[in-house]
């Protein structure tokens, strides 16, 4: 399967539409997902074409895993939170719905599940969140 430019995610990487950053470095991105399942949940991104895990490169895994690890004590710090879920999908039949690569990152607590997938977040809410995750970085 071919790499489409024209992904949601390349967008963003090219500021044609707004997001709620988080963190860059030389080689990866992250922002705030839109529809989070979990208060703090954000995505990581290589700032490189990949559609998913399966054509990207040992260099750009190896990238966005480090920054994932970094996001992970971040959003722990943050929200007080006991745990990390990381997520990540591959294709359609794997779950995948933007195909650039990318990593979920929720911050956990004991017993307290998962929102579903779909509802939209009030930007004001996610941008206060965003700034804990920023603060929790800096
Ligand atoms: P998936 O490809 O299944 O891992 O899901 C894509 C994720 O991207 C979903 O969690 C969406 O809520 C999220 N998403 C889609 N569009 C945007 C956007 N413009 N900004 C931030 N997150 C997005």
């Amino acid at each position: 399967m071919q790499y489409d430019p024209e992904n949601i995610f390349a967008k963003i990487l090219r500021a044609e539409i707004p997001n709620e950053k988080l963190y860059e470095d030389d080689h990866t991105y992250v922002f705030m997902d839109i529809m989070p399942r979990a208060d703090g949940h954000c995505l990581v991104i290589p700032k490189t074409p990949a559609r998913n895990m399966l054509d990207a490169s040992p260099e750009q895994l190896a990238a966005c895993i480090a920054t994932v690890q970094k996001m992970g004590h971040a959003v722990m710090k943050a929200f007080d939170a006991e745990g990390v879920t990381i997520q990540q999908f591959n294709e359609a039949a794997g779950g995948q719905e933007v195909f650039h690569l990318h990593y979920h990152v929720l911050p956990r607590r004991e017993g307290l599940p998962m929102r579903p997938p779909g509802t939209m977040a009030d930007f004001d809410v996610l941008k206060d969140q965003a700034d804990k995750i920023r603060a929790a970085l800096a």
